[in-house]
């Protein structure tokens, strides 16, 4: 029998509740991969090139991978969409990636992983949608081969309900049911209680067909950030099984951020949510890892992992000189993405690192002090010089059109300084107690599936 832990070993974290089963997933860039059971919440992302494309999409799976998703889902819609995942697998190998690829079977998944058994093979985890299996008994004959291929595979399976393509049979009946009563819920609430009645209800189906309770993972995604709130609360006050957090048709650009960010950075703070995926919609030309870049800084913000350096930088105000500031700011953002695969390969622990852009005098020298290594810019009417501070300590000043320049070199050199040799062996030594409760706990416990 699963008990609740009454607490976490990571002392940020003491207010989270929730520990799930743990889960493996597989091998990733830097170990072993796994969701829930105290693990660091898992980063997905989902690629949109036509799977059977393996020179497109295993150059997509390796950008979201520098980006840093940690785990990549492929849609396989087909047979040649599924005959294409060994070789994608082979060739991210062949260049030095690592990552567990996740199988998004819709319809005809039972067939493809039966006629394609080196996908089967080659996939770390399968996704089944239960709304999109098939009609009447034909539905849990579908679901049935699905789980039982997922068994003899002995792979992980994610039963991921869509608001947008739940189990008709389940809605139309509960619809109905809502309607008999006297004080009827709303067509939201319904939907809800539909979408956790469906992910539970195939979760025991799954179990009672073989396949065991720590290879199953749950996400209910809705599009309304109240509904997804609830839905996964909802989720993990009735089960342990790890939850795989996100909206569907979040939208595009600022809207699809603030969305995602507003639903998943309520429930991660309350300790719901063993891995994310941001759905956003691409904006024509911009590029697919946005969606990871969000995430990572989502976790980020609200201190569950450290994935990327910081950048801290003011906003701006009348004290500002506003282009070189704006500029500035923007080219070290640039640089420091830019460098990040890299330096995440040469430089473990990069991810601590703070830099400060400021704008003035005002707290410009106060916060780039702070941080691991700051500039304070001249703001309007002051003296054309900027100190640089590293480590707390101003160590030169900056002056004339090389400043920009000047600054991102002493960056360069500080990273390689201070994360890499002997200064990095110490530092980990000293922090590892205070920091890997960060990036490795996070979460909640166990429990079996609570009436
Ligand atoms: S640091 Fe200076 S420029 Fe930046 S917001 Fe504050 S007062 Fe304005």
């Amino acid at each position: 029998m699963r008990q609740f832990d009454p607490g976490t070993s990571d002392p940020k974290r003491a207010d989270l509740k929730r520990i799930s089963t743990r889960i493996v997933i597989g091998q990733g860039r830097q170990g072993m991969i796994a969701m829930g059971g105290g693990a660091p919440v898992v980063v997905q992302a989902m690629t949109d090139t036509e799977t059977a494309d393996v020179a497109a999409t295993t150059a997509q799976v390796m950008a979201l991978s520098d980006a840093g998703a940690e785990v990549v889902r492929l849609a396989i819609k087909d047979r040649p969409a599924a005959e294409a995942v060994p070789y994608i697998h082979e060739a991210l190998g062949e260049r030095g990636y690592h990552v567990p690829l996740v199988g998004d079977f819709h319809y005809n998944g039972h067939k493809l992983l039966a006629q394609a058994p080196d996908c089967a093979k080659t996939l770390s985890k399968y996704r089944i949608n239960p709304g999109n299996v098939g009609l009447g008994c034909r539905r849990d004959q579908h679901f049935a081969a699905f789980i039982e291929l997922a068994c003899r595979h002995e792979k992980p399976v994610r039963i991921g309900v869509n608001g947008g393509s739940l189990d008709q049979l389940l809605l139309e009946r509960a619809m109905g049911d809502n309607a008999k009563l006297p004080q009827p819920a709303s067509a939201a609430e319904v939907l809800c209680q539909v979408a956790v009645a469906s992910a539970l209800g195939s979760a025991a189906e799954a179990e009672a067909l073989g396949l065991p309770h720590d290879r199953i993972v749950i996400s209910c995604k809705m599009s309304a950030v109240p509904d997804v709130i609830r839905v996964y609360r909802q989720l993990a006050s009735r089960c342990d099984y790890p939850l795989h957090v996100g909206l569907t048709e979040a939208g595009m650009g600022l809207q699809g951020v603030v969305s995602s960010s507003a639903a998943l950075a309520v429930l991660l703070q309350e300790g719901i949510g063993e891995t994310i995926r941001i759905s956003l919609t691409p904006r024509p030309g911009a590029p697919r890892t946005d969606e990871v870049a969000v995430a990572c800084q989502l976790l980020q913000a609200l201190g569950l992992r450290e994935m990327q350096p910081r950048i801290i930088s003011c906003p701006g105000c009348g004290r500002t000189n506003g282009q070189l500031f704006r500029e500035m700011a923007a080219q070290v953002e640039h640089h420091v993405s830019q460098r990040l695969a890299q330096w995440r390969a040469s430089y473990p622990g990069v991810a601590r690192l703070q830099v400060a852009v400021m704008g003035c005098v005002v707290n410009g020298p106060g916060e780039s002090r702070q941080a691991d290594i700051g500039i304070s810019l001249p703001g309007v009417g002051e003296h054309p010089a900027a100190p640089v501070f590293i480590e707390g300590k101003h160590v030169t000043t900056l002056h004339g059109q090389d400043l920009v320049k000047d600054f991102l070199t002493l960056l360069d050199s500080y990273v390689a300084r201070r994360f890499s040799g002997a200064q990095q062996a110490a530092e980990e030594g000293a922090t590892d107690q205070l920091r890997e409760p960060a990036d490795e706990t996070h979460s909640a416990p166990a429990r079996a599936v609570f009436p």
